[in-house]
């Protein structure tokens, strides 16, 4: 087919710059990724610490609520003993007095077990919070640098497209949808050059009559394996 293969080189190299731009820029997430891995790995650790010291404090709370309704029994246990006026009426509550003191007693260690476990508890959500900080810290510098990476990049990369839209805008529409077509294929490129008689892409022998419409230089055609658009390289 007939082509004005300057303008399709043209639009080819655009579209490769454009490409190449996206790749450096893609070629950066996998170092934004493993900053993003280590600071939430980080902050994972920190907020299981939190469930745990609220689960602590939790705790606690419920045993101070126990504690309390224990004394608040102990006391009207008290007033009781000082209105009987039967002396059996009066060792039956001595006897659940002392009971109940016992069982105050075990509650209160248990308590204190509690606050030290939420002490503890507390202890490592600091640490875990002090490890957040720092990761943060450490990598503040990098992550700097890759956003002004990225933005330099997405800056260029707008450029660049709206230089290749330009050049598109030179090709005749059916040339230019077949162009795009090979481009949705397996193909990073649309055209490649004729090198020793075969495709540039797939190495695969042009026959002879179609070569020679290549060779004529105005001319393009479909390489019949791979579909790409083979022309004459003129510095061949
Ligand atoms: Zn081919």
């Amino acid at each position: 087919m007939q082509v004005d293969l300057d303008v399709l080189l043209d639009l080819q190299e655009k579209d490769i710059a454009v490409r190449n731009a996206e790749d450096r820029l893609k070629a950066l997430q996998p170092k934004i990724d493993s900053l993003d891995a280590a600071l939430s790995e980080a902050k994972a650790a920190r907020d299981r610490a939190r469930e745990s010291a609220q689960q602590a404090e939790e705790r606690r709370a419920e045993l101070e609520g126990r504690i309390e309704s224990y004394r608040v029994m102990q006391e009207r246990r008290r007033q009781r003993l000082e209105w009987v006026s039967g002396a059996k009426e009066a060792s039956a509550i001595m006897a659940e007095l002392d009971l109940a003191r016992s069982v105050l007693v075990k509650e209160e260690a248990e308590w204190i077990r509690s606050a030290d476990q939420l002490q503890e508890a507390e202890k490592i959500v600091a640490e875990a919070q002090a490890v957040v900080d720092q990761t943060k810290e450490v990598q503040a510098s990098e992550r700097d640098e890759l956003a002004a990476a990225t933005a330099e990049i997405e800056q260029e990369i707008a450029a660049a497209t709206g230089v290749r839209d330009a050049a598109a805008q030179q090709i005749e529409p059916r040339m230019l949808e077949l162009y795009r077509r090979i481009l949705r294929g397996r193909a990073p490129q649309a055209l490649y050059p004729l090198r020793g008689g075969a495709c540039g892409h797939c190495y695969t022998a042009v026959p002879l009559h179609r070569r020679q419409q290549i060779e004529n230089g105005q001319a393009v055609e479909a390489c019949e394996a791979c579909g790409v658009l083979v022309y004459k390289d003129r510095a061949e």
